[in-house]
């Protein structure tokens, strides 16, 4: 299909999906998913997850990597062309560079990216790099050893800022570091997270902490609207919008340049300028639910049918099915007590 699509190097053909994008009631084109592929984490961020009492999927709940091969291939037929590997954290469930290079045999998937906390990045860099990744984020909140391992409750930032020096090594590219900006613990980095991108080609993003599951509830406290760190980070010079308003494949991060930089600055705002009416996502949590936005817990079950046996369009029905309930917009607050919260955690949902 994309030989048929694809004449020439920049030549394409208009085809059936660039006709009849998959658009939800609101007229968004869904083409984007995020897939946890286990709800294991190698840290136990504070803000992301209880420091005990943690449910874990068991091992047979988890889908197996065959049956999420299934579910994008049947959700790339329907005009789904981007696809993120979360978790969890990716890259503590073995096999998930063989994983992601059979993916390539999927014709209408156009990008696969992986989001991961970076400590096992250099041993893995080198086959993810085979396996065909290229775009890679890194959540990274402090630069500080000390408050690195107090923030992940026990991470080594060394193993971060290895795997971070491979994957530039190795040619990753875009390489995204992500820092949840929080207020008390990591306000006081923000010049020194936006000073790295004047020699390295980093993109640097600060996303706003939501109030997610009971440990994002609990830290409700510490938001940092983005707005305060922008203010701050033009301290040191101007911010030249790198996008324009469109933002190009950045989705929704605004992102800008400082001055002279080789890396970019980018700013996440789900809190205090949401991006719910460009919204193209939908995501599959490990256990094999689609859930159709992040802070819903309208969650459709696809591993069940799966299992017993389902058609593929079944499955396609399914899908179909939850894209028409995506909401307007989610009403996530992180100063009105009285909105109602999403209680997943964020690891439980896949990031
Ligand atoms: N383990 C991988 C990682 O660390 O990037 C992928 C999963 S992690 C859940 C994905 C992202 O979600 C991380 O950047 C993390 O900082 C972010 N995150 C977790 N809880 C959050 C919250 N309450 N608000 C904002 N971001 C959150």
């Amino acid at each position: 299909m994309q030989d048929r699509r694809r004449l020439g190097k920049n030549i394409r053909l208009p085809d059936w999906k660039e006709a009849q994008p998959l658009l939800d009631q609101f007229e968004r084109n869904i083409n984007y998913l995020r897939v946890s592929i286990t709800d294991r984490c190698n840290l136990r961020c504070t803000y992301c997850m209880p420091k005990e009492g943690l449910s874990q999927i068991g091992h047979d709940d988890i889908l197996r990597y065959e049956e999420i091969r299934r579910i994008i291939r049947v959700a790339t037929g329907l005009g789904i062309t981007k696809v993120r590997i979360t978790g969890g954290e990716p890259l503590v469930r073995r096999g998930v560079a063989e994983f992601i290079d059979s993916l390539h045999a999927l014709p209408d998937l156009a990008e696969i990216s992986l989001t991961t906390n970076g400590i096992l990045l250099e041993a893995c860099a080198e086959s993810l790099f085979a396996a065909g990744i290229r775009r890679i984020n890194i959540s990274l909140d402090s630069l500080d050893a000390e408050k690195y391992a107090r923030i992940t409750r026990g991470g080594d930032i060394r193993a971060v800022l290895a795997g971070i020096r491979k994957v530039r090594e190795t040619g990753f590219s875009p390489i995204k570091i992500n820092i949840v900006a929080i207020k008390g613990f990591n306000d006081d980095e923000v010049l020194d997270f936006a000073r790295l991108t004047l020699e390295n080609p980093y993109q640097i993003r600060f996303i706003e902490l939501m109030p997610l599951g009971h440990a994002g509830i609990e830290n409700s406290g510490r938001y940092l609207s983005n707005n305060l760190v922008r203010e701050r980070i033009e301290t040191l010079g101007k911010l030249e919008p790198v996008n324009g308003p469109a933002n190009g494949s950045d989705g929704p991060a605004r992102i800008y340049r400082l001055e002279g930089g080789l890396g970019e600055i980018g700013f996440i705002s789900p809190v205090s300028r949401h991006f719910c009416n460009s919204c193209n996502r939908l995501r599959l949590t490990a256990e094999g639910h689609l859930r159709i936005c992040l802070l819903s817990d309208d969650e459709t079950d696809l591993k069940t049918p799966l299992r017993a046996g389902c058609t593929d369009s079944d499955l396609e029905g399914l899908i179909r099915g939850a894209i028409s309930r995506k909401p307007r917009q989610h009403e996530m607050s992180c100063t009105d007590p009285n909105v109602k919260k999403c209680m997943k955690e964020m690891q439980e949902i896949g990031g």
